[in-house]
Formats: structure tokens, C-alpha cells, sequence
């Protein structure tokens, strides 16, 4: 919808359904299609130089959930890909070339750290990492050949929260631009380019998609960036497909009311977890006590189900004592779907600019839509074994 006025739920309701609502259908259908067809030459050739030439560049259910993610973080243009990673891997080698330097927050999602220890490091591309912590002081380590500063904030991991307005700055006066993982923002809760960012990558695969069955990626971007990266894009011949494109459409027409959700019951199961002795902090970027909590309360509309517990000082069995036996959580490297999840992390194997200073266990916790009472009850049972193995 081209009236930026609307409030989020409304452009999540109505935005990206400008199809022609064949058979009167409220979604855009699946258009699955490899060939376009065109009547005549003269129809052929007006379509030069446009996306409508042939399926790879996209269809009218592609062009929909990239319509509805724009109106909503406030894009310029969006490009999906097969999976977040791709859409990190994509948007970094768009702005990349040999020789460049790039500085990379020390709390980034680790596949993102290997791409660019491996493949960027093989392209003559050079990383510095840095402290998510360190605000306007980036300028001390930016150089004259730094093109990209990236951000995750906060860290999906650790939940530090970075001063994105005062990097951009910095960025943009050496001549460098942003890129940012807003995974965990979502297009709902940060608005990243009011907020300086020029391209922002999410896995969609998270809470865009949110029922844990597809994998897709979205690289947005401003206006003066879209025409750099969408060539990049059409370039290495990426695409998907229309049916994942309707799913994670889908998946999104609810994404407000499902955030609201998670929120409310990640609060009543953090006041819980609170309580309990064995636990030392809770890193939720909407806690006093989070690093760059104040910032968070500046710059982003809200928070989500995802959050890390930090645990005194346990024995090495505790953990497996804990998780092991769960009945509503599941164990899996992922978040953002409707359903709980619980997982072991050990941030300290992957820091190089700074280091991870928590002397127990982080275990970090995803909180879905199941009613918090449940999810306590099924922590309070993880606590009782935690405890009969520390008696022993
Ligand atoms: C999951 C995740 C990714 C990668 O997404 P995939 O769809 O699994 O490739 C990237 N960044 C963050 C912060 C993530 O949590």
C-alpha cells in the first residue's frame, strides 16, 4: 500500500494484495512459473530491462511479501533469497571488492563470521572484528579502505545492543555503508532505516515465516543502494520459489499479533526464571542490566521470545540434567517459530575482538505461543532435576 500513514497491523492485513484477486481470492495465489509468455514481439520487448521477463526474477507472489516488507521497516526495494545466510552473504559481497575492508561486530551470528574468515579472506576482502559495545568509537578503526561496518543488534546469542545511529554516522562520513542483520528486530520492532542503516538483511526463516517450515532470506534496502544490489542479485541468479514466497506471506499476515505474544509470555517466564537460585542474569535487551538496554529503549518499538539465561557456576553434567527430558520445549538451533525452544550456547568459542566473561552455563531461551503456566511448569521440572543432581 502506498500510505506510509497506516499503523503496522494494518499494512500486515492489507499490504502486498494489489493482485488482480482472480476468483476473488483475499491471498495473492501461488504463481508458479519459469515462463513468462508474451503475444507479440512488441509485447516481448516492452518488458526489457523490467522483472517481468522470465520467472527467475521474481512473481506476483514474490513481488507481494516483498511489497509488504518494505511498507513495513520503510524499504526502498527487497530482494528474497533461499535462506538468511544468503541474504547476509548476498548483501556483504554486493558492496565487497578485493582489497576492501570490512568491520564486523565481535557478536555476530557465527555462519556469518565463517563467510567471512573463509570466503571473503579468499576474495582479498579483509575483517576486522569489533566490541558490539563500542558506539562512535568505531571511527577509530575505521580505515580509508573500510566500505562496510556490520551490525547485528542485538547479538542473537549474547543480546548486546549496538548504538546503530552513532556507527552510521561514523560509516558515512569515511565514504563506508551499513549493513544489518535485523533478525531479531524484525521489520516491527526496528525501524533500521530511520536509524541510518542502508541495507538490512533478515532471516525470514525467523519470525517473518514463524511456523518453522520455510527458509528464506530478505535483503531491503534504500533507494540509492537498491539499483547496486539488485543487480549484484540478478547476477548470481537468485530466486525462489512462489509456493515458500506464499508460505512465509502467510506466516507474516500475523506477525504482530504473535510478537505480541511471545513478549508477554517471555516476561512471565523471565519473572520466573528471576527467582530461581541457580540463575545469575537474564540477558533480554528489554531488562535493566542488558548491555545497551538504554539504547534499546531509544531506538526499538519492542522485543520478542528470544533471550539467554546465564547460570551460576554449574557442574558440567547440570546442563544435560536440565534440558534433557524436556517436555514442551524442544532442542533446536533455531527461533522465531510459534513453539519454545531451549538450547546449550558457549559464546566464548566464537569472540575474538572481545571476550565472554559469564563463569556458568548460557542457555538460551526461545518462549512461543503455549501458555506460559505450561512452559513453567516444564522449567520447574528441568530446575528439580538440576537440583537432585546438585544434592547428590
Ligand atoms: C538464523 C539466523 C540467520 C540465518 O538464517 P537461515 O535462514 O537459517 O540461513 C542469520 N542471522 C541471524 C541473526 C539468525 O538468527
Amino acid at each position: 500500500m502506498d500510505d506510509l500513514t497506516f499503523h503496522a497491523e494494518t499494512l500486515l492485513t492489507h499490504s502486498g494484495r494489489e493482485h488482480n484477486q482472480m476468483g476473488g481470492t483475499v491471498n495473492v495465489p501461488v504463481y508458479r512459473a519459469s515462463t513468462l509468455l508474451f503475444p507479440t514481439v512488441s509485447a516481448l520487448q516492452s518488458v526489457q530491462g523490467t522483472l517481468n521477463t522470465y520467472g527467475r526474477h521474481g512473481s506476483p507472489t514474490t513481488r507481494s511479501l516483498e511489497r509488504v516488507l518494505c511498507d513495513l521497516e520503510g524499504a526502498a526495494g527487497a530482494m528474497l533469497t533461499p535462506s538468511g545466510l544468503s541474504a547476509v552473504t548476498t548483501a556483504l559481497l554486493a558492496n565487497l571488492q578485493p582489497g576492501d575492508h570490512l568491520l564486523m561486530t565481535d557478536s555476530v551470528y557465527d555462519p556469518t563470521r565463517a563467510f567471512c574468515n573463509k570466503t571473503l579472506k579468499c576474495f582479498g576482502i579483509e575483517t576486522t572484528y569489533y566490541d558490539p559495545l563500542i558506539g562512535a568509537d568505531i571511527a577509530q578503526l575505521m580505515r580509508s579502505n573500510t566500505r562496510v561496518v556490520f551490525v547485528e543488534s542485538p547479538g542473537s546469542l549474547t543480546f548486546e545492543v549496538q548504538d546503530v545511529p552513532a556507527i552510521a554516522q561514523v560509516a558515512h562520513a569515511h565514504n563506508a555503508i551499513v549493513i544489518i542483520d535485523n533478525t531479531w528486530g524484525t521489520p516491527l520492532h526496528f525501524a533500521s532505516f530511520k536509524h541510518g542503516v542502508d541495507v538490512s538483511v533478515h532471516a525470514a526463516t525467523k519470525y517473518i515465516v514463524g511456523h518453522s517450515d520455510v527458509l528464506m532470506g530478505v535483503i531491503m534496502t534504500t533507494e540509492e543502494q537498491y539499483p547496486k544490489v539488485r543487480a549484484f542479485y540478478k547476477h548470481l541468479g537468485i530466486s525462489v520459489s512462489s509456493d515458500d514466497a506464499y508460505m512465509a506471506l502467510r506466516g507474516l499476515r500475523t506477525l504482530a499479533a504473535r510478537l505480541d505474544r511471545h513478549q508477554s509470555n517471555a516476561l512471565a517466564v523471565i519473572d520466573w526464571l528471576k527467582c530461581q537460585p541457580e540463575v545469575e542474569s537474564v540477558l533480554s535487551p528489554a531488562l535493566p542490566g542488558c548491555p545497551g538496554h538504554e539504547l534499546w529503549k531509544r531506538d526499538f518499538t519492542g522485543f520478542n521470545g528470544l533471550f539467554g539465561v546465564i547460570f551460576k557456576p554449574l557442574p558440567e553434567s547440570a546442563v544435560s540434567a536440565l534440558l534433557d527430558g524436556m517436555n514442551i520445549f524442544g532442542m533446536g538451533y533455531s527461533w522465531g517459530g510459534y513453539e519454545s525452544l531451549i538450547i546449550p550456547a558457549n559464546p566464548s568459542a566464537y569472540r575474538t575482538a572481545t571476550s565472554w566473561n559469564a563463569h556458568g552455563p548460557l542457555i538460551r531461551f526461545h518462549i512461543g505461543l503455549e501458555h506460559p503456566k505450561d512452559l513453567i511448569k516444564d522449567l520447574d521440572q528441568a530446575f528439580g532435576r538440576l537440583r537432585k543432581l546438585n544434592n547428590r
